[in-house]
């Protein structure tokens, strides 16, 4: 895995900022807003100076306000231009609310975009990568990292935006109202600047270091979560929690110590806002008092710098808000720059027929899982294997746990790839095909049923195709499940719960035999489809089996000899050999 310091903001800038081209309408109109909320901010203390150095002091007013001078008295005015501060203040109001609310529209859909890209490059990922970055860590990154990248781009930066340019046109308009104020103001906010900059490293780093944390947290809770039966089951809960308390812990450090960098900063910086403010009084008071700026100008130099410091206040939240972007986006980025093992041939080749006739061919096969994170290489699992499943072909492939079935049907499966040697579907060699092309021809029924929260009937359709609901119910009476759907009261609408975890085990792996044959592919792959079902469901199984025997390759890996009732050929795996065994006869004979 990359190194969290060989990313730089740079790397996460150019890698999300051109995604906001796709919403340059909505951001043009969004910025536009906030430039007119800018020009209302710096507008809204002139009603007063005009109140108090003209109406008041009867002084004449701007040229473009005299004729209001003409027709109304000093009452009315004031009332006037007491008027105009609410204007002001309200179409300042108005543009910034409709700014806020473009963004966050934008904001949704940018996120929708990278989560569907980051699932699309995890889904493209292998096995060994999705275990190297735990399940709950990816969670983390499909979930708060995007949110935390899109609110960077769509929240924070419009916000520095916007205050750049308020600090700018203030200061200007602080230089112009009287230049001893704006070179004050000037220096007061380079300070700021410097102070700022002694914390932002400190806080990257803090919050960098509760990131990691963060992630090994959530991890951890999702690991205890999806194994909360089996915890239970042993009574591993205090072992359990005596692990995720000190997982908290390093966590909780992590996080005490951000904020106390965070608060540590704020009070510098609560601090130096009083002892400039004061400064700008003081400056000021002894300005008006030798003549050289006007009540007015004082009343608008105070306005100008609350608002030149309200940024500077703030700086404290935009500098963690992009630290956490950056960071966030950092782990995106590496997790994105993973490649994919499994690689889509540059010119791929179509299958010899559409769909497959299903001939699989095996030859000198050679296939050792990829090193562990440590650097551990992993043992050849098979050295040199040939075998061949002919069209139609029932194979049953035996052998002990460990021994590599499973192994077998993800290399068939391309979900990894063989270091040496070639399978072939229908003569053409796996890695020359479409993937799609490819995984397209197998139904498959996992160790692992896995089947989506939703209704009975949402789990037995195949990804593709509507099947009509007749044809569910022929095939839910070939695994013997249809008299179970009928009786439920709300039938193929039955809510599953989450893993189907509302119906027994027999039950799920009957379901998930039912979604595979509906499928309808030249393939089927079973991998223990007789591992922990009861003795009848066991026997509905290899029935069903039996009935479609001849219509598909089938290949069943088993540990139970009762399979061996549905094979044309039974095989033994030992040692990452082949040894064939006739289906009635014991005596194991060395094969190809
Ligand atoms: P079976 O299905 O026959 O019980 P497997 O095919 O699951 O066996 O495993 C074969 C060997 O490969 C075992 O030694 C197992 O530890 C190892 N193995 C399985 N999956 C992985 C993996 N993702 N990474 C590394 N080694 C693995
Ligand atoms: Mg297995």
């Amino acid at each position: 895995m990359k190194d969290n310091k060989s990313i730089s903001w740079r790397q996460v800038w150019s890698e999300f900022f051109p995604l906001l081209g796709n919403w340059w309408r909505s951001l043009s109109a969004s910025y536009l807003l906030g430039l007119c909320a800018v020009a209302a901010a710096v507008l809204a203390p002139w009603p007063l100076k005009y109140i108090i150095d003209n109406v008041l002091a009867n002084e004449a007013l701007p040229a473009p306000l005299q004729p209001f001078q003409q027709h109304f008295d000093a009452g009315q005015l004031i009332l006037l231009l007491a008027g105009l501060a609410a204007l002001i203040a309200i179409l300042g109001a108005l543009c910034t609310a409709a700014e806020k609310n473009i963004n966050a529209r934008v904001r949704e859909k940018m996120a929708l975009e990278i989560r569907a890209s980051t699932l699309d490059h995890i889904t493209r990922l292998s096995l060994s990568s999705n275990t190297a970055h735990r399940s709950g860590e990816l969670v983390m990154r499909l979930v708060t990292d995007v949110h935390h990248v899109v609110r960077l781009f769509t929240k924070t930066l419009p916000l520095v935006i916007r205050y750049l340019l308020t600090t700018l046109i203030v200061l200007g308009a602080m230089f112009w109202v009287a230049p001893q104020m704006g070179a004050l103001g000037l220096g007061i906010l380079l300070f700021m600047v410097l102070l700022v900059r002694v914390y932002a490293g400190a806080l990257q780093r803090a919050s960098r270091n509760k990131r990691r944390n963060e992630g090994k947290v959530a991890a951890l809770s999702q690991e205890i979560i999806s194994g909360l039966p089996g915890i239970q089951a042993t009574g591993a809960e205090a072992r359990v929690r005596t692990r995720f308390i000190d997982t908290n812990k390093i966590s909780l450090h992590a996080g005490v110590r951000e904020t106390r960098v965070a608060v540590n900063m704020e009070r510098t910086m609560k601090i130096a806002n009083g002892a400039a403010t004061a400064l700008i009084i003081g400056a000021g008071g002894l300005l008006v008092m030798a003549g050289k700026l006007s009540l007015g100008e004082l009343t608008i130099c105070i306005s100008y710098i609350h608002q030149l410091l309200k940024p500077v206040e703030k700086i404290n939240e935009l500098a963690s808000a992009v630290a956490r972007g950056t960071i966030r986006g950092e782990q995106l980025i590496q997790l994105l720059q993973q490649q994919p093992e499994i690689i889509e041939a540059s010119h791929p080749l179509p299958l010899v027929k559409q769909p497959a006739s299903g001939d699989i061919e095996l030859k000198n096969l050679t296939f050792a899982y990829p090193a562990t994170q440590s650097g551990q290489a992993a043992a050849a699992v098979f050295e040199n294997i040939n075998l061949h499943l002919k069209p139609g072909s029932f194979t049953v492939l035996e052998g002990a746990s460990g021994s590599g079935k499973s192994t077998l049907l993800n290399l068939l499966l391309r979900l990894y790839d063989p270091q040496r040697g070639e399978i072939l579907i229908d003569g053409r060699p796996s890695t020359q095909l479409k993937i799609k092309d490819l995984r397209s021809q197998f139904a498959v029924m996992l160790q692992t049923i896995h089947i989506f929260a939703g209704s009975l009937r949402e789990a037995l359709q195949p990804p593709h195709r509507l099947l009509p609901d007749r044809h569910l119910w022929r095939v839910l009476k070939d695994v013997a499940l249809d008299d179970f759907v009928s009786s439920l009261p709300q039938g193929l609408d039955t809510p599953l719960g989450e893993c189907a975890s509302n119906i027994s085990g027999g039950q799920r792996a009957r379901l998930a035999l039912c979604r595979a044959l509906l499928s309808a592919r030249p393939i089927l792959l079973l991998d223990e489809p007789l591992a922990n079902v009861d003795k009848h469901s066991q026997q509905v199984i290899i029935n069903a089996l039996k009935k479609i025997k001849g219509q598909c390759t089938c290949l069943a890996v088993s540990h139970q000899a009762a399979l061996r009732q549905c094979a044309d050929r039974v095989i033994h795996l030992k040692n990452g050999h082949f040894i064939e065994v006739a289906p009635t006869d014991h005596s194991d004979n060395e094969v190809i």
